[in-house]
């Protein structure tokens, strides 16, 4: 078993938070026995959704990438990025990362998008709101071009969802140059966002304020930029029974329809962009064609006693020419591991992965592909080390089969990866890039760039 070796060998799969977390716990344990923990990514970099996921202009939220950096210059622990975890035809399988090690994390996260399933969601300018944060985070899947003439065409936004990935969506969009020129964001995405001819920017709930997902001092933000300003329609502050015991029993719906109610009362400024919040407001179709969207027709909405919605046969139809879905992310199942498709997580108990007749020995999960996507980025640390806990566990009741062989898997793999000091001359470069436009870093998004700066060859 694998508590009887020297040195316990862990893989994680997935350099975000989860991941992350998930390696720092597992070195804590160091005084109880020696570990080594390999944590490999399939992007060239490290730190998954801080640096795809979190808006550029979230600078405080962003620098949770330092606290994260720091847990790589462990001399015990080994990133690897560029490494493509599939089946085994393309990459390296998972069976390989069981055979090289005593226990694997599965920390991928939710990489794809929910659809919404409403006819027109397919057409040109209708977009999700994970492609677009891609875009505007310089992802390397992302191409740099991709919404440049469509921000330059677009003078009406709409972004279905009342999260605070709509709520970044939204402020991005609504920024002007001197908002955003100090952020990380790549030079075209900055060219773009600046040349951008967006004047409204329509915010679609399908219940009302008080059931709206986003946080307070998100939702605040809206209301500060430059030259942008927020509108609401007061007949959507008008709260019915359920919606009064929702504010009554949570303090963020009713500090968030707080703010809500007095931007509906409010004297209208003008100014240069306005965003709209839209509550009651059922999504039903989206109207264009093959050239591209001409609206979004929403259904108003009615709550249930229970909160749900229910449609009122009431339609409006709002002009648009760009619909970006932000109703949530989505995982993926990765060959070889059980998924429970209608909730796009891994099925485990407390971070152990379970297959049909229960634990699967030396298989564990953290992060959003365990939980489903929620919670802010410190959730991740307890979530992670929930599942260190039942790995302890685990070894303390010699649960844990142990590696088959004991060969390291990255010294033989053939293709190129970067490895911790690759990691550590991207980071380099990008300040050094950032300097030249007098902040602290500029993010590279070209693959292949990235690969040439970090790649060791294997
Ligand atoms: P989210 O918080 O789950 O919000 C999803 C939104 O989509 C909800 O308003 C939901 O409304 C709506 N929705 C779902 N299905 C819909 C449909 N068919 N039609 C219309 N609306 C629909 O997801 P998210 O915004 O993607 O955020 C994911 C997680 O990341 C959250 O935990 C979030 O707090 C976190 N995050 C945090 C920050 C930050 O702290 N600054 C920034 C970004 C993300 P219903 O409630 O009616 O279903």
């Amino acid at each position: 078993m694998a508590d009887q070796r020297d040195e316990l060998r862990v893989a994680v799969i997935g350099a975000g938070p989860a991941g992350l977390y998930a390696a720092d716990a597992l070195l804590g344990m160091e005084d109880r026995q020696e570990i080594s923990v390999d944590v490999v990514d399939r992007l060239p970099t490290p730190f998954g959704l801080v640096r795809y996921g979190v808006a550029p202009d979230h600078v405080s939220i962003r620098s949770v990438r330092d606290t994260l950096d720091r847990i790589l210059d462990h001399p015990r622990i080994r990133f690897f990025g560029g490494v493509h975890v599939d089946d085994g035809t393309q990459g390296v399988s998972l069976d390989e990362f069981r055979n090289a090690y005593d226990a694997v994390f599965l920390t991928y996260g939710a990489s794809a998008d929910r659809p919404l399933s409403i006819p027109g969601e397919e057409l040109p300018g209708s977009i999700s709101a994970t492609e677009f944060v891609r875009w505007y985070t310089g992802h390397p899947d992302s191409p740099p071009e991709e919404f440049t003439d469509v921000l330059e065409r677009t003078r009406s936004v709409a972004v279905i969802g009342v999260g605070n990935v709509a709520v970044d969506v939204a402020r991005i969009l609504a920024k002007n140059h001197a908002e955003l020129q100090h952020t990380d964001m790549p030079d075209h995405v900055l060219a773009a966002l600046v040349g951008s001819s967006v004047e409204m920017i329509h915010l679609i709930g399908r219940r009302g304020p008080a059931e709206a997902a986003w946080t307070t001092k998100e939702l605040r933000e809206l209301a500060e930029l430059a030259d942008a300003s927020v509108r609401v329609d007061p007949v959507d502050v008008q709260h019915g029974p359920s919606s009064q015991a929702v504010i009554s029993s949570n303090k963020v719906a009713a500090r968030n329809t707080a703010v809500i109610e007095d931007w509906a009362h409010q004297e209208e400024r003008d100014s240069a962009r306005i965003i709209r919040l839209r509550f009651f407001s059922r999504p039903v179709r989206i109207e264009g064609d093959d050239t591209g969207v001409r609206a979004l027709v929403v259904e108003r909405t009615a709550l249930t006693e229970s909160g749900g919605v229910e449609g009122t046969g009431q339609f409006v139809t709002i002009p648009v020419d760009l619909v970006i879905r932000s109703v949530g992310y989505r995982g993926l199942e990765l060959p070889g591991v059980p998924f429970d498709a209608a909730r796009a997580v891994i099925p485990n108990d407390a971070g152990r992965v379970l297959g049909p007749h229960g634990p699967i020995p030396g298989l564990y999960t953290a992060g959003w592909i365990k939980r489903g996507p929620s919670g802010i980025i410190g959730t991740n640390k307890k979530d992670a080390v929930e599942t260190v806990k039942a790995f302890l566990d685990d070894l303390d009741h010699g649960r844990v089969p142990g590696r088959r062989d004991d060969e390291d898997l990255f010294a033989r793999l053939p293709d190129p990866v970067v490895d911790t000091q690759g990691w550590r001359r991207i980071d380099s470069a990008e300040r050094r890039l950032g300097a030249l436009a007098d902040k602290d870093r500029t993010t590279i998004h070209d693959w292949d760039t990235a690969m040439e700066l970090g790649a060791r060859s294997g």
